[in-house]
Formats: structure tokens, sequence, C-alpha cells
């Protein structure tokens, strides 16, 4: 029995990995879960799978959990309340696997906790690998922890590639191993044929409804400006140990192909399936075995064309934004996840307007770009303080 805690457990990830668990009740015990203030769904989900612990960051919904399970009988679990309680669950010795599905540089500190402990940690938060890089890939390295790509893209990577590579995050040589490559697909998001000049009309609700995957709110705007295929930029870097130059972005709208690897000889390997996050998640959760994962396999007499096109960085800013900032260093690639957390926030709360996004996140980059980053510390203090000054460009945007 694998011994699982999930960070993030109502979220959408979160609920995907507790389906793929539910088809196999001989194989995972959930230990652990934990969220921020959803108490309705995480009582839902202690009643069907009786965790020892949870977590609820925010105190009252902590509280108002407790009062529930006590309704119902369910004195035996844990509730804790806090983000520090967040990395006392996930490096708990009652845990093997940790699947990091926080939303944002918020699960950073537990993330990296579980990898400090040497779980087997399941990436989903690639904003916390963006953030911290090489100071979350030497945590890795020095703890032993597995660490297992989630996001689709880096899962299909990971897939395709030869056996002996794979084990390694930060540490693989993909050029000896004959790869030419990486080539990240991304669908374009909602608004890939919309005329540039329409996109400061965008609403919240357009820009969540991605045409492939069902996901939550912050990351299905990341997609719409493609800011996403920056973060998994920067993820595929560090995972990878790869240089800017070794990956290149295409763009498949129809999301079958999930990225390739483009080898020396000419051979390019793909990993397909239908756009549905149970397979990676299913994939990570049993590697090196296969088990179901409940997703339909695809079916090719009735699928889409697969069509590819070159990215438009005039269209898609944040994503130039993103690759230059992998070039530029540590410093840019903080400023940049923490600005563009607070830009989709604004956004979203329709304070500011989706091409405003793009902007809010350059002059954020442009003002920290040449901060140095060594310790955790220094992230957690430069994302803070990018974080106020994005909001400063915010209010002044609003006056
Ligand atoms: P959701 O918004 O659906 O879920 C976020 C989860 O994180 C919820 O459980 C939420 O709890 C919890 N949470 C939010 N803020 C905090 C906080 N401050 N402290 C503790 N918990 C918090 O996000 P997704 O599931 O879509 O994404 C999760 C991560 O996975 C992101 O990093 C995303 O980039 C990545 N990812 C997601 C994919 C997808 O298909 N959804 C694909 C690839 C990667 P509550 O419900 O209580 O607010
Ligand atoms: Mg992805």
């Amino acid at each position: 029995m694998q011994k699982l805690c999930i960070l993030g457990s109502t979220g959408s990830i979160g609920k995907s990995t507790l389906d793929v668990v539910r088809l196999h009740p001989e194989k995972f015990n959930v230990v652990s879960l934990a969220a921020h203030s959803s108490v309705e769904l995480m009582l839902e989900q202690c009643l069907e799978f009786h965790p020892n612990t949870v977590v609820m960051v925010s105190t009252a919904h902590a509280e108002a959990l407790k009062k529930q399970l006590r309704e119902k009988n369910l004195v035996n679990i844990q509730v804790l309340a806090g983000a520090k309680a967040l990395e006392t669950l996930a490096e708990q010795d009652t845990t093997d696997t940790v699947m990091a599905a926080i939303v944002g540089a918020s699960g950073l500190l537990a993330t990296l906790a579980a990898v400090k402990a040497g779980k087997k940690v399941l990436l989903a938060n690639k904003e916390a690998l963006v953030t911290s890089g090489a100071i979350f890939i030497d945590a890795v390295k020095a703890s032993g922890a597995q660490l297992l790509p989630i996001d689709s893209e880096h899962n299909a990577i990971f897939q395709c590639l030869p056996l002996g590579e794979q084990q390694q995050p930060g540490t693989c040589d993909l050029a000896a191993a004959g790869v030419s490559k990486i080539l990240l697909t991304g669908s374009g998001g909602p608004f890939r044929t919309w005329p540039i000049a329409s996109l400061n009309q965008v609403t919240p609700a357009q820009a969540c409804a991605h045409p492939n995957w069902d996901m939550g709110r912050k990351i299905s705007v990341d997609s719409a400006t493609m800011m996403n295929k920056g973060l998994e930029f920067i993820e595929a870097k560090w995972l990878f140990n790869l240089e800017p130059d070794d990956i290149q972005v295409v763009l498949h709208p129809q999301s079958t192909i999930h990225s390739m690897v483009q080898y020396k000889d000419g051979s390019v390997l793909a990993q397909m399936g239908n756009p549905d996050m149970r397979t990676p998640i299913a994939h990570a959760l049993s590697f090196p075995q296969r088990i179901d994962s409940g997703v339909a396999p695809l079916d090719f007499f009735t699928a889409k064309a697969f069509e590819f096109e070159a990215v438009d960085f005039v269209k898609y800013p944040n994503l130039k934004l993103a690759i230059d900032a992998c070039k530029s260093g540590q410093g840019a690639c903080t400023a940049l996840n923490a600005a563009n957390e607070i830009a989709v926030d604004a956004f979203l709360s329709e304070t500011i307007k989706f091409t405003d996004i793009a902007k809010i996140n350059e002059t954020s980059v442009n003002k920290f770009v040449s901060e140095k980053v060594s310790s955790i510390e220094d992230v957690i203090a430069l994302d803070r303080r990018v974080r106020v000054f994005a909001q400063s460009l915010i209010l002044n945007a609003k006056h």
C-alpha cells in the first residue's frame, strides 16, 4: 500500500488524484489531505477516504471542519490549521508519497518539505519549482527524493526518455542519451484564433473556458495567456537539466500529443492520449508499473486532425517573457511568477484587463531581473517584494 498525502486535495488535480485512487483501494491509502478553505468538499473526502490528518490553511475553516467532523462522529481525524501545518503534513513519517497540487507559490514550502524528507513527490505545483529553481533541484539531489512530473507535458517527456535518464530529475544528461530537442506542445488556449486587437475585451469566464482541459482558474488564465507554457518551459529546464535552447514550444491545438522528444537520429517520440490529467497522475502514482486511470484510450478513427503551428510571440507576450526570464536567471523567474500570480488574481476579480497581465509581468521582471537568489529565504523575500510592487502597479492602473 502506498501511503499518500494530497496537498490541494479539493482542487482540480487533487480531485483527479482521488478519482484514480478510488479505482485502486488495494494500492493506495490516503493518509492525509490538505486544502485552504473548501470545507464541504474536504468533509466529503474525509467521509470517503478516512485520512488520519487534515490541514485547512484557513483557521476559521479548520474550526468549521472540526465541528462538522464531530457532528458526523469522525473524531479520530486530526485537523490542523495554518500554512506551517502543510509542511508538517508533507514530511510525516506515516506518508511515503506526496501529491504537490496546491496552486501557486503557496505550495513551495510544503513541497520542499516533502522533498527534504525524501518522499516520492508527484509535482503538479510547477510554480514551486519555477520560483526556486536550483534551490529546489539541489534539495532533491541532497535528499534522494523521487520527483515525478504530473504536468502532462513533462510527464509526456519523461515517458519518451530512455529509462535510465528518467530517474534523475535535474541531473539527467539528455545530450548523452542522444536527445537533440524537447518539443513542448501547447494548445494556444481559447484565444488562438482571436485577433490580437480583441484580446483586451476578454472576460474571466472566457479565459477560464479552455477548449481541451478542465482545470483550476489560475492555470486556465495562464493557459489563455500562454504564461502556463512559459512556466512549463522553466519547469522543463529544471526537471530535465536542459539549456533554454534545447526546448522549443510547438502549438498543437488539439492537445492530443502532450509533448515530444527529438533524438539525434531523426526519431521523434510523442506521448499521446485524451486530454485528461488522470493519465499522468496514474502514471506517476504507479511508476514504473502501469495502472488503469479511468481514461478512455484515444480513438484514432474519430480523432481530429493533428495540427501544428509556430508560436506568435506578439499574441503571447507572456511566453516570450518567461523564455527570456529562463535565460536571465532565478531573480527574473521568481519575479515573473510572483507578478503573474498577482496579475491573474486581479484579472479574475475584474480589476485589470486580460492584456494588462503581460504589462504588469514585464514591468515587474524588468525591475527585479538582476536580484540574486541563493537561498529559500531569498526566494520568499523577493516573492514578497514583487507582490507588493505588482499590487502597486495595479493600484496605479486603476487611478
Ligand atoms: P485548483 O485551483 O483547482 O486547486 C488548488 C488547490 O490548492 C485547492 O485544493 C485549494 O484549496 C488549494 N489551495 C489554494 N491556495 C492555497 C493555499 N494558500 N494554501 C493551501 N492550499 C491552497 O488548482 P489546480 O488543481 O488546477 O492546480 C494545482 C496545481 O497543479 C497548480 O500549480 C497548477 O499549475 C498545476 N497543474 C494543474 C493542472 C490541471 O489540469 N488542473 C495541469 C498541470 C498542472 P481550496 O479548495 O480550499 O481553495
Ligand atoms: Mg501542462
